[in-house]
C-alpha cells in the first residue's frame, strides 16, 4: 500500500511533512516575541559560527554539552532552537502565527493564519527543452513564485508568452492580436498547447488566453 498522503493543515495532529514527506505526528507551538537589546540585531547563523576555538574556550561542561547539542540540531535543520537556560521574559504573543514540529525529521514549519508559509512549496514544472532562453527564464521564475504569488506568476507567464510570440514571428506587443494572427495562420493547435501549458503552470491564477 502506498504511504498515506495528508496535506498539511493548521492544528492537524499529523500530516505529510513538507520537509521529509513522511506522514508524521506534529507538535504545535505558540510564538512569543522579544525585541533585541539596543546595538543587537538579527543575523544569519551559519556553520562558521561553531568554531573549535569557541568550544575549547568554554569551561563549563554543561555549556559545552549545550553547544554540541545545538550544533547537532543545527546540522540537521538550520531552523532550530537554542536553549536559554534561565528563560526570557516575553509578554508579546503573536496571534495567527504558529509553528509545527515534525516528529519524523525534527524540522519546524512556520504558519501564518492557516497557511503554511515555510518551507515553501516547490513546483516541479520543467520548461520544454525547445523553449527560447529568455522565455525559459520567465517560465522558471513563474514556477518558483506561484505558491506565494499566483498573480505574479500569471504576469510572468503572460510576459513569457509575449516573448514567445516574437520568437514565432509575431509583433509581441499585444498578446491577443498575436495569438489571433497565429490562429489565422492555422496554428490553432499551438494556441491550445500554449493555453494548456499555462493553465498547468498557473491553475491558481486562472490565466485565460
Ligand atoms: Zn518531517
Amino acid at each position: 500500500m502506498p504511504p498515506k498522503e495528508v496535506t498539511p493543515g493548521l492544528a492537524l495532529d499529523s500530516f505529510s511533512c513538507p520537509h521529509c514527506g513522511a506522514f508524521a505526528d506534529q507538535h504545535w507551538f505558540r510564538t512569543f516575541v522579544r525585541s533585541y537589546q539596543r546595538d543587537d540585531n538579527p543575523s544569519v547563523v551559519t556553520k562558521d559560527d561553531f568554531t573549535k576555538a569557541k568550544f575549547d574556550g568554554m569551561d563549563d561542561e554543561k555549556e559545552k554539552k549545550a553547544f554540541l547539542d545545538f550544533f547537532k540540531r543545527f546540522t540537521k535543520n538550520e531552523v532550530t532552537y537554542s536553549v536559554v537556560p534561565y528563560g526570557e521574559t516575553c509578554n508579546w504573543e503573536l496571534v495567527n502565527a504558529y509553528i509545527s514540529l515534525c516528529h519524523s525529521c525534527d524540522a519546524f514549519a512556520i504558519w501564518i493564519k492557516d497557511s503554511l508559509v515555510w518551507p515553501a512549496k516547490e513546483y516541479q514544472i520543467e520548461p520544454h527543452e525547445d523553449m527560447p532562453p529568455d522565455v525559459k527564464e520567465d517560465f522558471i521564475e513563474a514556477a518558483t513564485i506561484i505558491d506565494h504569488s499566483p498573480r505574479g506568476a500569471a504576469a510572468l507567464v503572460r510576459l513569457a508568452i509575449q516573448k514567445l510570440m516574437v520568437d514565432l514571428g509575431e509583433k509581441g506587443k499585444n498578446i491577443n492580436e498575436d495569438i489571433a494572427s497565429l490562429v489565422e495562420k492555422g496554428l490553432e493547435s499551438l494556441r491550445r498547447r500554449v493555453s494548456t501549458r499555462c493553465s498547468k503552470i498557473c491553475p491558481k491564477a486562472r490565466l485565460r488566453l
